[in-house]
């Protein structure tokens, strides 16, 4: 028979603690001018907070966030929060905030566990290991450029030739690399651009218009005039122009790529169709994998650097949006990228 516990119905103190450290490492209580109301001890032990000294400050001006001089709104969630301790490391949080009534605030920092502050370190390495190498390659590639236009016929102008492809090749991988590590960054954003879908459609048509004619491809483009989005220009700019590209490069000579900008659903649809060689199911749930290529030989030898279709979907995710791929080897492929009702925009 089911006891009536009083002790178990009634909470201690260190019931509560325990509650609190359940929800967050750090709770801390803001008021409307965000000078800390409250913390929670830990704040004590993360931050070595004294409560004399802290309450009724501003947050911004307590140490460590003095040093990151952060406005404490929605803005920040789901993008972690890195502040230097006095002990000289830097420890990571996820930010919460959280409406306490109607002038007050929460603020829940919970540190991220140490696989994902190594993944922070590795990403941060990537791009500074890419931003230093991209003038050496630059210089490298300039000089190599004006060696391969200055050698004549010689013998040694085929090695330069190569060497200069080489570099360009580096020089692409690394933008590619830096392009990607910033969408990761960014995650899920609001990006607040109008931005014009069917002018960007036409503009990079344009531009691989010599690339489809030297092909032989037929290349159909349909646009609804009237579609635009919200998001972020250049980062859709990157989305579609690795579809595109890559529907001309793996279709053969002489065959058809059709792109459709339309209205689907709620939302807006950008979908890309050629009748390529297709790709298998199994390599079909890999292709998103940075430096996955089915065939590593043709990639390379199309200028591929095996991280577009990655670039595409971080790009996509950025606008709430999945990649989808139908596609049969021997029947073509189908990349599909819809996006939501909120992001659409219907100029009249
Ligand atoms: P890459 O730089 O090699 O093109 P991507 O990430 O853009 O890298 O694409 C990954 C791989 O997916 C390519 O190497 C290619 O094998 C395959 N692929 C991409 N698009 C198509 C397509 N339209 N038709 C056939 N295969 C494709």
């Amino acid at each position: 028979m089911a006891r009536d516990n009083k002790s178990e119905r009634s909470l201690s103190s260190n019931d509560l603690q325990r509650i609190l450290d359940t929800v967050a490492d750090v709770v801390i209580l803001l008021d409307s001018q965000s000078r800390v109301v409250w913390f929670e001890r830990s704040a004590k032990t993360t931050f070595g907070w004294k409560r004399n000294r802290v309450v009724g400050r501003e947050i911004n001006r307590l140490y460590p966030f003095s040093k990151v001089q952060l406005p404490f709104d929605h803005a920040l969630e789901g993008v972690p929060l890195c502040l230097p301790m006095r002990s000289g490391e830097t420890r990571c949080f996820r930010l919460e905030v959280v409406p306490f009534s109607k002038r007050r605030q929460l603020l829940l920092l919970s540190e991220h566990g140490k696989q994902l502050q190594t993944e922070i370190r590795q990403r941060e390495f990537v791009v500074n290991a890419s931003h230093e190498l991209r003038t050496p390659l630059t210089i490298l590639g300039g000089y190599l450029e004006q060696l391969v236009s200055q050698e004549g016929p010689g013998e040694w102008r085929r090695p330069l030739e190569v060497m200069s492809l080489q570099s360009e090749r580096m020089r692409q991988i690394v933008d590619d690399m830096l392009l990607l590590s910033g969408l990761e960054q960014a995650g899920e954003r609001a990006y607040q651009e109008s931005v014009n879908v069917p002018e960007l459609l036409y503009e990079l048509a344009d531009s691989y218009s010599i690339l489809i004619k030297k092909r032989q491809q037929r290349f159909n483009l349909e646009v609804d005039q009237h579609l635009w989005l919200r998001g972020a220009t250049d980062v859709l700019r990157s989305a579609f122009s690795n579809l595109m590209v890559n529907a001309i490069k793996y279709t053969q000579k002489g065959g058809t790529i059709t792109i459709h900008w339309q209205s689907v659903g709620e939302g807006a649809q950008f979908m890309v169709k050629d009748d390529g060689p297709g790709i298998s199911a199994a390599d079909q749930q890999r292709l998103t994998e940075r430096f996955y290529r089915v065939d590593k030989g043709r990639s390379r030898e199309l200028g591929g650097t095996g991280l577009g279709l990655s670039i595409v979907q971080g790009a996509l995710q950025a606008h709430e949006t999945t990649l989808l791929i139908k596609s049969e080897l021997g029947k073509g492929s189908r990349f599909y990228a819809q996006f939501p009702e909120n992001l659409s925009i219907v100029k009249r």
